[in-house]
């Protein structure tokens, strides 16, 4: 029988931290498509896949680290989770709540939620928050309450979230058969790139399973990790904290990284690097990937195709190489910035040509012949 995918709990139970008592809250999450990404390969000279994580049930990479953090909350006998947010965190955790019948409250920074995310909040009745302060201030209330109060923390603080997340490495070496030379992606808060180094070392590595018994090592690898962040919010290129961070994707306006000090390790210990990418190169690589590889992203998740043409124009992509990057969440999430890319190319792109009704008007309208 065809196999049924049952969620990264279920799937990796054996490099998770569950028991068999464990009570999985799971929307099915994981198993996202490697695309291959052809255009980006031809550009290169090396073979480019896209990890399009915008697949998940809530649409980003968030899931795979919150059916975790909600079994355990659950496990825990919590009756409420928090989380300081820029969208996706808490679209995902108010739908995972929901899941496990517990009740979320999401804080969020004034003004600067994108309309999609901020609807799956609503949607999903979470007590949504705003904090009259920036991403970084509403993860410092967000701590001190679940310090001094009965809820629980789901941001990748908690360290189950990366479990979940570093599932994510495990799939792409359980599709390409081993580890890439290169894995790509943006950084903001730095948990995904933490998480990803996690799951490739332990992949590389005989390792206990949760069980008890010895896991072989699954890869004879492990990647360069490449990581981008945004300009104006790029604390680990400058190698202080931005207490102002600020550019059009908002899911990295990220100023001071929770998990700083193992994105760098992820860094040094990977041989890999950590860079930065304007406003205007993230656009132009969520317009490329929306135009040429036929995949819909959120302007945060372009940054690591935006540093991945960077680096290609600086000569710095070796060829003949296989390079992975993740693109983190849905374009659905943050749709007007597809209509002002196209627009930017051919103002009436987004203006639909109108035709009578009639086989010979609308062949001749699409120029058929
Ligand atoms: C959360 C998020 C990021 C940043 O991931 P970090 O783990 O905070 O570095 C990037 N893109 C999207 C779409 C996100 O939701």
């Amino acid at each position: 029988m065809a196999h049924v995918w049952q969620g990264v709990i279920n799937e990796y139970k054996d490099r998770l931290p569950v028991t068999k008592q464990t009570e999985v809250i799971t929307m099915g999450e994981g198993g996202t498509p490697l695309i291959q990404a052809r255009a980006l390969s031809e550009l290169t000279g090396s073979t480019v896949w896209l990890k399009f994580e915008g697949m998940n049930p809530t649409g980003s990479f968030k899931d795979r680290g919150m059916t975790m953090a909600i079994t355990k909350a659950k496990e825990s006998g919590a009756k409420a989770v928090v989380c300081a947010s820029t969208g996706n965190t808490s679209a995902s955790a108010a739908a995972y709540a929901k899941q496990a019948g517990m009740r979320s409250a999401v804080l969020v920074p004034e003004g600067k939620i994108s309309m999609g995310k901020m609807s799956q909040a609503v949607a999903h009745g979470a007590d949504i928050i705003q904090i009259d302060g920036n991403f970084d201030n509403c993860l410092e209330v967000a701590r001190k309450l679940s310090e001094s109060y009965p809820v629980f923390l789901v941001n990748s603080v908690n360290p189950y979230r990366i479990e979940g997340q570093k599932t994510a490495a495990f799939e792409v070496v359980d599709t390409l058969g081993d580890a890439p030379d290169i894995h790509v992606l943006p950084v903001g808060n730095a948990g995904n790139i933490t998480a990803y180094w996690k799951g490739y070392r332990e992949y590389a590595q005989e390792t206990p399973a949760t069980s008890g018994e010895t896991l072989s090592a699954v890869s004879t690898r492990t990647p360069a990790m490449w990581g981008f962040q945004a300009e104006g919010a790029a604390p680990l290129v400058l190698g202080h904290p931005v207490t102002e961070p600020e550019t059009i994707a908002t899911a990295i306006r990220i100023g001071n990284p929770a998990s700083w000090d193992t994105a760098i390790a992820a860094r040094d210990e990977s041989g890999g690097l950590i860079d930065s990418v304007s406003d205007v190169e993230i656009l132009e690589a969520h317009r490329w990937l929306s135009s040429r590889e036929g995949v819909f992203v959120e302007p945060g998740s372009a940054s690591g195709v935006a540093g991945l043409l960077k680096k290609a124009r600086a000569g710095e992509v070796p060829t003949d190489a296989t390079i992975v990057v993740t693109v983190t969440g849905h374009g659905l999430k943050d749709p007007q910035w597809a209509i002002k890319g196209a627009e930017a190319e051919d103002p009436t792109a987004a203006e639909p040509k109108r035709v009578a009704f009639d086989v010979v008007s609308v062949a001749s309208a699409l120029g058929l012949e």
